[in-house]
């Protein structure tokens, strides 16, 4: 039987072919073994970091926690979960708003137990600027002051509360406002007056700040003449004053 002189060749060549394959890809498979074994680390190192946060936040809301940096890491870890806490709560049938007030309780709790006491000029209320009574022509955005007192909304009674502790008072149109406020007050503790999603998004926005929030009253639906428990405010400026 003849057979052509290049026939061995060709094989040959396909089996060292084969074998440089192989070899590819077992290279890739063991650089992609390296790889995944730094992911797997950086991602166990994410999780005890958050677990021990997480357990700050818990040592913290049980009382039994009172170190300034540990619970500035609680803060931390619960703003970095915080979006999946949305999400999983969705598929748990828990709306939103539930999650944010319970973020509010929490942060307050947490707040509350750390005890610090501040001048009244270093407290800063923030109000939303659906608490003046709709109809009301009066300019309070830029000052709080300005408001007659006529009793139809609860800023009048706020306003006396200023008057009577000495605090900062600001009714914000928004959180570019709301911030641009809190940089020029520099407050040392605010307490924050509007809805579950503005207030989570400002507490976020002002980490490093002791903030005691509480959720406005929406008796009409919101953003619309809402309205706050103004005892419930003197008693935050009363525990920060203390
Ligand atoms: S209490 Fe002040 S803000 Fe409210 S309606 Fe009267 S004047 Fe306007």
């Amino acid at each position: 039987m003849k057979h052509s002189p290049d026939t061995p060749f060709i094989l040959l060549a396909l089996l060292t072919l084969s074998l440089v394959v192989v070899l590819g890809l077992v290279a890739a498979a063991s650089v992609w073994g390296v790889v995944w074994n730094i992911i797997s680390i950086v991602v166990l190192v994410i999780v005890i970091i958050l677990g021990l946060g997480l357990l700050s936040l818990f040592l913290a809301l049980k009382g039994k926690l009172n170190i300034p940096w540990l619970q500035g890491f609680a803060h931390w870890a619960v703003n970095a979960l915080f979006p999946f806490a949305l999400t999983l709560g969705k598929l748990f049938g828990i709306s939103e708003d539930a999650v944010r007030r319970s973020y509010v309780a929490a942060n307050n709790q947490v707040a509350v137990a750390r005890e610090i006491q501040v001048q009244p000029d270093e407290i800063l209320v923030m109000l939303p600027q659906c608490i003046q009574w709709s109809d009301c022509k009066v300019k309070i955005t830029n000052d709080v002051s300005n408001c007659r007192r006529c009793g139809r909304c609860v800023v009048g009674e706020l306003v006396e509360l200023r008057d009577k502790h000495g605090v900062h008072m600001f009714v914000a149109t928004g959180g570019t406002l709301a911030r641009r406020v809190v940089k020029d007050i520099r407050p040392k503790a605010i307490v924050g007056v509007a809805c579950e999603r503005d207030l989570v998004s400002g507490m976020r926005d002002v980490s490093g700040i002791h903030v005691i929030a509480l959720p406005n009253e929406r008796p009409y639906g919101p953003c619309f003449n809402t309205t706050t428990d103004v005892d419930q405010i003197e008693d935050c400026i009363l525990t920060l004053l203390q």
